[in-house]
């Protein structure tokens, strides 16, 4: 539905691998002294002294992680690097590297790679990472990114999902559940669009929302303040399946309980109207949404009023003894077990 039928279209067999390698990665120059050896050698070469490394890696399968007919190439690169990057911050680490693997069936042709790499590029530049390698091949049925992320941090920085004590304040950055409302509306738009073609969608009362769906931001930003702030949370994790799964991350790993007080939890307004109008609780959206990328700690109460009115951060509970279990407080002032929905792309 967003294909320009008029764009050239050059199918990638006139290319071959090589010179496709090359002509989607040639304006991609090296800017972390850690990179020794990007692309072009039979693999990276990094060095990192006494550095500790922290890598993480993400698959995306079309049909499952996304869906081209309202998700632009260019957002798709941009969103598989922040999805990767999420996971560096959320060690506490600073981003350095990229790996980017595809798989393509013949459907592509060489500009929606192009598209796909633009944004790609524009993640790399905007997040200072360099893209130090991949590997590209065919598929017979769609496409397939796999992102490698790699970045540093020193030992004493490092935040792992354990370590969170009871009586540490449970914080959040950002607002949740807007990723998932913004995917809900487009779904909506597209089943109405498949309907009637000539139903052009108004998105306009739903741009933060689709926003946070489409190109969602990575929170580096938050690694840098906390590093300002002088706080150094006791556990950390970020939110990629909702609020609800990853508190449960936090608390197994940590030996811990939680309250979560439910009258606590960031929203945007648009999130809170774009609920009632779907009919949607707001607190179930934030609990099992997902793909928010916020970055979800803890850290002690002795650092509490270095946080304290920080526009980009919000306390929305408190870890406890680990007998008293994880709990939601309702703002009736009951206590709801928090639930681990599970990945819902293994669901049905
Ligand atoms: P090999 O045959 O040893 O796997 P390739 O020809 O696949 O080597 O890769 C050559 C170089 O190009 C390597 O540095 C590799 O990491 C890089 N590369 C291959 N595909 C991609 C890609 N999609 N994005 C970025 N770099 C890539
Ligand atoms: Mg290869």
């Amino acid at each position: 539905m967003i294909e320009d039928k008029n764009r050239p279209s050059t199918p990638l067999s006139e290319l071959g691998e090589f010179k496709l390698i090359e002509h989607l990665t040639q304006y991609f120059s090296l800017k972390n002294p850690s990179t020794k050896k990007g692309i072009s050698d039979d693999a990276a070469v990094l060095n990192f002294g006494d550095d500790e490394v922290v890598v993480s890696t993400d698959l995306l399968v079309e049909g499952v992680h996304f869906d081209l007919s309202y998700m632009p190439l260019k957002h798709l690169g941009y969103k598989a690097i922040m999805v990767n990057l999420s996971d560096i911050y959320a060690m506490n680490a600073q981003a350095t590297q990229v790996i980017v693997s595809i798989a393509v069936s013949s459907r592509f042709p060489l500009e929606a790679l192009e598209e796909l790499y633009a944004g790609i590029k524009m993640a790399t530049e905007i997040y200072g990472v360099d893209l130090v390698g991949g590997d590209t091949t065919s598929s017979t049925t769609g496409l397939l990114i796999s992102v490698t992320a790699i970045g540093k941090a020193s030992d004493d920085k490092v935040v792992y999902r354990k370590g969170a004590k009871p009586n540490d304040l449970l914080v959040v950055s950002g607002d949740l559940g807007g990723a998932y409302l913004g995917l809900q509306v487009l779904e909506r738009e597209k089943a109405v669009f498949k309907v009637n073609p000539n139903l052009q969608p108004d998105l306009e009362p739903y741009t933060y929302i689709v926003g946070r769906q489409l190109k969602p931001e990575a929170r580096k930003d938050i690694v840098e303040l906390l590093q300002a702030l002088n706080v150094k949370p006791t556990s950390m994790i970020d939110i990629s399946d909702g609020l609800s799964s990853e508190i449960i991350h936090l608390c197994k790993q940590s030996d811990v309980g939680c309250d979560l007080y439910e009258a606590k939890i960031p929203l945007d307004p648009q999130v809170i109207s774009t609920c009632e109008e779907f009919n949607l609780d707001s607190t179930t959206v934030a609990l099992n949404g997902g793909e928010d990328y916020e970055l979800l700690f803890t850290i002690s109460q002795e650092d509490y009023s270095k946080i304290k009115g920080n526009p980009n951060l919000t306390v929305i509970g408190y870890m406890k003894e680990k007998s008293e279990g994880a709990h939601l407080v309702t703002r009736a002032n009951t206590k709801i077990p928090l639930k681990a929905q599970g990945w819902k792309n293994f669901e049905g």
